[in-house]
């Protein structure tokens, strides 16, 4: 197994959440995952083992930028090893973070996302939560600033495991976890969890009466889903399934309207369904960095007619909140 990521904390902290009798599913999911071969891993983790050792510091999980440690100066050695092994797990997607003074400015501002979300779902203080399709734990992060008992992340990329492991080695958190696992490996008994997070995810799946059951399966009764995925305009019956690409994506499949969306909620044995935030997604939001430098949502853009280049209705994004029964 390649494997240099060590889940001996998670494990300690799964026990101290009550969760201990879900370890042995979490270790055969994970050693399962970790027989995947990815060409890039082993420069991942020579970019983990050139991470520069700094003195402890406070962190603030509480604020946009999920900051670690003091700030050290731009010319000092320790920052630029710093900022040069980050910058070899690019591309950054999810930010941002200002790790010892180095800010990662990411592709995208999950901070706006969080700052739509957060306001309306349960107050996370002590919540068992589980975040499926987590990128590299931005969000996580925050759940933990918010007071998570525990919050997991579970996301099969590697590269989200390994930059989550370099933000982490400053950020020094023992309530927050990246699992590299996806959603089909957790057992459908797990049935353990207060709130379930899964953004950005629902239009990658498809099979989405699956996966909302999935979702519905890994909470306990009365507990909470936070439903985050792109919508369009419609009623209850509009649904844009791209006969190809949908801005430059190529693995998207249902795009319901914000009422198409509220029913299949209810069809999928939610309570309580309600949409709490609409919102276009901007190139304010989503744009290309210095920390990923590729092509981002601005190419992928008709501007003049608010269409994606495929000529779909442009990106809109919606949060959905809804219970278990
Ligand atoms: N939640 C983040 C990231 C969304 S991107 C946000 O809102 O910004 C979608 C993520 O789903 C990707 O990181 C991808 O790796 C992950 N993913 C893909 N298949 C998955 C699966 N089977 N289980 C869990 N996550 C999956």
């Amino acid at each position: 197994m390649s494997n240099n990521f060590d889940f001996a904390s998670f494990y300690a902290a799964l026990a101290r959440a009550g969760l201990g009798k879900w370890q042995s599913q979490f270790t055969a999911a994970i050693e399962q995952a970790l027989t995947k071969r990815d060409g890039n891993l082993a420069a991942w983790l020579a970019a983990l083992q050139e991470l520069p050792d700094l003195p402890d510091a406070l962190c603030n999980l509480d604020q946009a930028e999920v900051t670690a440690g003091n700030p050290l100066s731009a010319d000092s050695p320790e920052f630029i090893l710093l900022k040069t092994a980050l910058l070899r797990l690019k591309p950054w997607r999810k930010g941002p973070f200002n790790l010892h003074g180095v800010r990662i400015d990411s592709e995208w501002r999950s901070d706006l996302k969080w700052a739509r979300v957060a306001p309306h779902i349960a107050d996370l203080h002590n919540r068992i939560i589980l975040d499926v399709g987590c990128g590299n734990g931005y969000y996580l992060m925050r759940m933990a600033g918010a007071g998570a008992r525990i919050a997991v992340g579970i996301d099969p990329s590697l590269l989200f495991l390994a930059q989550f492991t370099a933000v982490n080695r400053y950020c020094r958190q023992d309530r927050a976890f990246l699992l590299p696992i996806g959603f089909e490996q957790l057992p459908e008994e797990m049935q353990c969890f207060d709130t379930v997070f899964s953004m950005g995810v629902f239009y990658h799946r498809r099979s989405p009466f699956d996966f909302l059951r999935s979702l519905r399966m890994l909470l306990r009764q009365g507990g909470e889903l936070v439903l985050e995925t792109l919508v369009i305009d419609g009623d209850q019956n509009t649904v844009l399934v791209p006969p190809d690409r949908y801005a430059r994506m190529n693995n998207v499949w249902f795009i319901p309207s914000a009422e198409a969306m509220l029913t299949w909620l209810a069809k999928a044995g939610f309570a309580d369904a309600r949409m709490v935030d609409l919102c276009k997604t901007t190139v304010e939001e989503q744009r290309c960095t210095e920390w990923m430098p590729g092509e981002s949502l601005e190419m992928c853009l008709d501007k003049n007619n608010n269409l994606t280049i495929e000529g779909h209705p442009a990106p809109a994004r919606a949060v959905f909140v809804a219970n278990r029964p």
